[in-house]
């Protein structure tokens, strides 16, 4: 099985060790002739950035079309604003590829300094939670129906007001998490990806 992940900006090399360790082989997807994949992962970073990139390298459109016709794809942090219906706080010339009925606010949790980890209770895992790490992460606001949430935090906002937010969301073969599972070495959240492919 051939897994891409998208390697434009962001941490797409620790997405890279984690496939390493799993019975699959990683494709760095570049350009559009590096799209031979069964499924693909879009990395956290910035999802500004990933946008102008997707469009200057010639992948947007290409992907835009392998995940219209079923492709499986995971999408970490940036990567989970670059598939969701809508963004807010976004750039006005952010696209994305609409391909789970999210929407999410960019930066949702705060700045930088805002940054946190916690164990997350995840649907389907019985060998403990996940230790999860949220940098810059996106919140998710809206959910649609056809939605799956895997798991989620009781969140504490600036303003006082405390709500549970999805941070692990998948739509069919589309699935996402706010947070990092590859910058601690977490393969659970892969491993799940790799039964949709
Ligand atoms: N804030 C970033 C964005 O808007 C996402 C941060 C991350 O991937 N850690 O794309």
């Amino acid at each position: 099985m051939r897994v891409g992940i998208l390697s434009l900006q962001g941490d797409f090399l620790n997405h890279f060790s984690i496939l390493e360790r799993l019975d699959v082989e990683p494709v760095l997807v570049k350009t559009p002739a590096d799209l031979r994949v069964d499924g693909l992962i879009l990395p956290g970073g910035e999802s500004t950035a990933i946008s102008m990139l997707l469009q200057s390298s010639g992948l947007f459109d290409p992907i835009r079309g392998l995940i219209r016709d079923g492709m499986p794809v995971f999408g970490t942090c940036a990567g989970m604003i670059l598939l969701a219906r809508s963004v807010i706080d976004g750039r006005e010339d952010q696209v994305g590829f609409d391909a789970i009925d999210i929407a999410v606010r960019r930066n949702g949790f705060g700045r930088q300094v805002a940054s946190f980890e916690t164990d997350l209770d995840v649907a389907g895992f019985e060998d403990g939670p996940v230790k999860a790490v949220f940098i810059r992460a996106p919140v998710v606001e809206k959910v649609a129906e056809e939605v799956e949430v895997l798991a989620s935090v009781d969140y504490q906002f600036p303003d006082s007001s405390g709500r549970s937010v999805p941070v692990i969301c998948r739509q069919e073969k589309v699935l996402v998490s706010s947070f990092h599972p590859e910058l601690v070495g977490e393969d659970r959240i892969h491993r799940l990806f790799l039964r949709l492919i």
